[in-house]
C-alpha cells in the first residue's frame, strides 16, 4: 500500500482537522525484562526447555504496522491502531 505522506486529518490536541506528517514506528529495542525472558533464561542451554524446545509454527504473511501521524500545527503526533500490510510505502 502507497501512504501519502502527507495528509489532511483529525488532530486529538488540536481538536480540528490540521495537515499530518506520516511517520513509521520503528520496532522497540528488546531489552529482556519480560517475565517470559527471564523464564527462558532460567532454563539454560541443555536439554529439554519445555515450551521453549517447540519449534516456532512460522510467520504471518503480512506484518503489522504502526504509523504515528504527526500534526503539522502543534508538532504533537499521535498514534491510530495498526493494521496488517505485506508492503508499506510513503507516497510523495
Ligand atoms: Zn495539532
Amino acid at each position: 500500500m502507497k501512504m501519502p505522506s502527507k495528509f489532511n486529518t483529525y488532530c486529538p490536541y488540536c481538536r480540528d482537522h490540521e495537515v499530518h506528517e506520516v511517520e513509521k514506528v520503528k520496532k522497540g529495542k528488546s531489552r529482556g525484562l519480560n517475565w517470559i525472558d527471564r523464564q527462558k533464561a532460567r532454563r539454560g542451554a541443555v536439554g529439554n526447555r519445555g515450551k521453549f524446545s517447540k519449534v516456532p509454527g512460522g510467520d504471518k504473511p503480512t506484518k503489522k504496522i504502526n504509523v504515528r501521524y504527526r500534526c503539522t500545527k502543534c508538532g504533537k503526533a499521535h498514534l491510530r491502531k495498526g493494521f496488517r500490510l505485506a508492503k508499506f510505502e510513503l507516497a510523495e
